[in-house]
């Protein structure tokens, strides 16, 4: 083709290459790790711009995340110029946003619709659950959100579920019930959840024919990075897109103009990496793209550019232990590279300790902090991790952690935004109506939320009716106050910039002046992160000059877990395995490869679960370029109790010449030996903890479920008895230094104390083991 350069081509291989150049209605490229899925697609991309097939509004590529959907936008750039800038690159949820904000109107939305996060449509199930009290049926929050986010995945809404409901079963009435205001209350609120921007996105498409019309027209081009993870209703919505236009159904100044053949797609995939079917990924989207898309073309790629071969090795050796797959082998021709390291600590803390020692060890090869990562199963892991990357001054930053957006003080600062941008959004205006405290508290918001439904208005319209309520003087005038600068704010949300809306309204509630002149020091470092939020709006404006509130909410509402993502940053990557998707580094340490962590607890009785599992697994693996290091703890602290852990099942798949095995410089009988003992010991059928202990050189303690017996730090016995300690007490940690009590929550041997250490921040202790003393 003669529109392609030759950088277009350059050093692909030759099934690469002809997944680039193909030019046919749908295209099916499936390839393990590290094959150059993502490389591909993008050169497609490329060569359609460069050859002039498609202008840059006719494509739309998805990713799976914001940070992908930059990264490539990014590398199309590099390679065809300015022209990637006005194409849809973007994931699911953004083309989604936007699309919906151009044609909300059409089923009773407006365009300033408010997105709800996962904690904000919690948030709302709760109140539900509650307002039915439905929680005595058995009903839990987390319960009725799962199955509701599963039935949007699968495109059910309240309807389609009642023609299948049993009506004699109570629970499935109640839930009915749940689910049907849940969606009443999102439409009055004008308000979509996560789920709903593509559930909606696609009922759009199949109630309204003449939009979606105008999409399946103007997208030519749809190519979709990390298939094996799309969900039943994102298929839907690549389904509905690759539908032939049909003439009638375009306006008239377009009829005749354009092609009116369905979109080519393009999707890149991988099924030993679906590690979303919680969510409601299938992987049958792959499996039956063929029968869905007959025209299709498949392209298998299986070389990989990414591992050496002692990785590779490992990985093809785990995942050859999940049943119902097409046997890949990855190769490379990298070389063998050095072997994996193993690593048994005595300790979550003694774990961290080595993976602190070992990146400082990779730094002085000359490997750089920015080119590191740290996985782990569970947010929880964290924890140990940070203390001794603090303590080691080793810079790092935790991606999808607890999120800037996810702070309580942000939070408040971005419902003010919303309540002036979305004004029939009760959720936002609730979080704000008495913060900072103006006196308005929980039976002065009944009321108005009564009197708003007795007159069938928004809770907003009912503040500005305060004086009908027969509420005191003072509380009237406080929402009436409240009401009037809100109003004045919003005259401006559609010109002004959002930083000077959020100055204004930071200025107008009195929020940051409260958080200034209270005496709890936590809320002075409160007070600078809305500081740093007014300055992200600044940013915001810089980079969109064009850029309304509108803008800014949907951008931040769509920020992504490896959005946090900053490859110039020179710091050491922390991140769930889940996040680590799609992204590759120079070195990897796998941390917490234990049985009840990976495969995780909950997942070990799914039907599928520890199939999954070891994908994650795989796909943790499979992100390192040259070293991988594999460690677990013999103790894991989890929820305040020790327990010991066992080696998970994985290990032993991978074979025992591709791992060298360092014992930890914590264990009393180190031996030079090629596996922990515990590994060996688990095929004499010996139970794992015992030999762990005796591996570690601790006495044989009596274990007991769900017990505290030890310090996780100093491993010793530690029983504080019933220290008693309140707010103000001042108390030595062993670790941690001086500092003082703010707080003592909980009961009995659950008692937990605050503590504001003088040089180590903020910390939680439980009281009664705790290496502490009470000065
Ligand atoms: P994953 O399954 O993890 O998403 P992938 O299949 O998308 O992986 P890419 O990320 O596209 O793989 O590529 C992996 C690495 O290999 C990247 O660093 C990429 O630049 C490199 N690569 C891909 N193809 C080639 C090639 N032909 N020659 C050299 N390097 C390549
Ligand atoms: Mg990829």
């Amino acid at each position: 083709d003669g529109g392609f350069n030759d950088a277009l081509l350059d050093g692909l291989n030759p099934r690469q290459r002809e997944a680039v150049e193909y030019r046919g209605s749908a295209l099916l490229i499936i390839a393990g790790a590290g094959s150059g899925k993502t490389s591909v697609l993008t050169r497609r991309i490329a060569g359609l711009l460069q050859s002039r097939e498609a202008w840059p509004s006719q494509i739309l590529a998805i990713t799976f995340t914001n940070k992908a959907a930059a990264e490539m936008r990014e590398r199309v750039g590099a390679l065809v110029g300015q022209q990637a800038e006005g194409m849809w690159i973007s994931t699911f949820h953004s083309a989604c946003v936007r699309i919906l904000r151009r044609e909300a109107e059409n089923f009773g939305f407006t365009k300033s619709f408010t997105i709800y996060d996962s904690a904000d449509s919690r948030a709302l199930i709760k109140r539900i659950i509650k307002e039915l009290d439905a929680d005595t049926f058995g009903f839990t929050v987390s319960q009725a959100s799962g199955k509701i986010s599963k039935l949007k995945n699968e495109l059910m809404d309240v309807e389609s579920y009642a023609r299948g409901a049993n009506f004699n079963d109570p629970n499935e009435v109640m839930f009915l019930e749940i689910f049907r205001r849940y969606t009443q209350e999102l439409a009055r609120a004008n308000a979509f959840d996560f789920d709903d921007l593509i559930g909606q996105t696609v009922y759009l498409f199949r109630a309204f024919p003449q939009v979606a019309a105008l999409y399946q027209r103007r997208f030519r081009h749809l190519l979709v990075d990390e298939y094996q993870d799309t969900n039943h209703a994102q298929y839907a919505l690549i389904r509905e897109l690759t539908k032939p236009v049909k003439q009638g159904d375009l306006p008239l100044d377009l009829q005749g103009k354009g092609s009116l053949e369905p979109a080519s797609l393009t999707v890149v995939g991988d099924s030993d990496q679906s590690i979303y079917a919680f969510r409601g990924a299938d992987i049958r989207n792959i499996v039956e793209f063929e029968r869905d898309f007959p025209r299709s073309k498949t392209i298998l790629l299986e070389q990989n550019y990414r591992s050496t071969q002692n990785i590779l090795d490992a990985a093809n050796a785990v995942i050859s232990n999940n049943f119902d797959r097409k046997d890949k082998k990855l190769f490379t021709t990298i070389g063998a590279g050095e072997k994996i390291t193993g690593f048994t600590g005595y300790s979550g803390h003694d774990e961290a300790q080595f993976v602190a020692d070992e990146i400082t060890k990779l730094r002085d090869e000359g490997i750089a902090y920015k080119d590191i990562a740290v996985f782990y199963r569970t947010n929880a892991q964290t924890r140990a991790l940070e203390e001794i990357f603090i303590r080691s001054a080793l810079p790092y930053r935790v991606l999808g952690g607890t999120k800037f957006y996810e702070r309580a003080e942000i939070k408040d600062a971005m419902a003010y935004l919303i309540t002036v941008a979305n004004p029939a959004d009760p959720l936002a205006l609730r979080r704000i109506m008495n913060t900072p405290k103006r006196g308005i508290g929980p039976a002065t918001e009944t009321a108005l939320q009564s009197w708003a439904d007795d007159h069938d208005v928004s809770l907003r319209e009912a503040m500005r009716h305060a004086d009908e309520l027969g509420l005191g003087p003072k509380v009237t005038g406080a929402i009436l106050g409240l009401t009037a600068a809100l109003d004045e704010v919003q005259l401006t949300v559609d010109t002004a910039k959002p930083s000077d809306i959020l100055a204004e309204l930071l200025k107008k509630s009195g929020y940051v002046e409260a958080l200034r002149a209270s005496r709890d020091p936590q809320d002075e470092a409160r007070a600078e992160n809305v500081e740093e939020l007014l300055a992200v709006t600044k940013e915001f404006s810089k980079n969109n000059p064009e850029g309304t509130l509108l803008d800014f909410l949907t951008e931040v509402s769509l920020v992504a877990a490896a959005d946090d993502l900053d490859d110039t940053s020179g710091t050491v990557s922390l991140m769930t395995l889940h996040t680590a998707k799609g992204l590759e580094y120079e070195a990897v340490f796998l941390t917490g490869v234990e049985e009840d962590l990976l495969p995780h607890r909950m997942s070990a009785n799914e039907p599928g679960g520890p199939a999954e599992e070891r994908r994650l697994f795989y796909v943790g693996i499979t992100r390192a370029r040259q070293r991988l290091y594999l460690s677990l703890a013999m103790t894991r602290a989890q929820f305040g109790d020790v327990n010991v852990a066992m080696p998970s099942r994985y290990l032993q798949e991978i074979p025992a010449d591709l791992i060298d095995w360092k014992q930890s410089p914590g264990m009393a009988n180190s031996r030079g030996g090629t596996q922990p003992r515990a590994l060996n010991a688990r095929r004499d059928g010996s139970s794992w903890g015992t030999s762990l202990r005796e591996a570690a050189g601790l006495p044989p303690a009596p274990v007991r479920e769900k017990t505290v017996w030890a310090s996780e730090v100093t491993g010793k016995v530690r029983d504080n008895g019933d220290l008693t300690l309140a707010a103000g007490d001042r108390i030595r940690h062993t670790d941690f230094g001086e500092g003082r009590v703010m707080e003592v929550t909980g009961e009995g041997a659950k008692r937990v104390a605050a503590v504001q250490f003088d040089t180590a921040g903020r910390k939680r202790l439980l009281i009664k083991i705790a290496p502490i003393e009470k000065l």
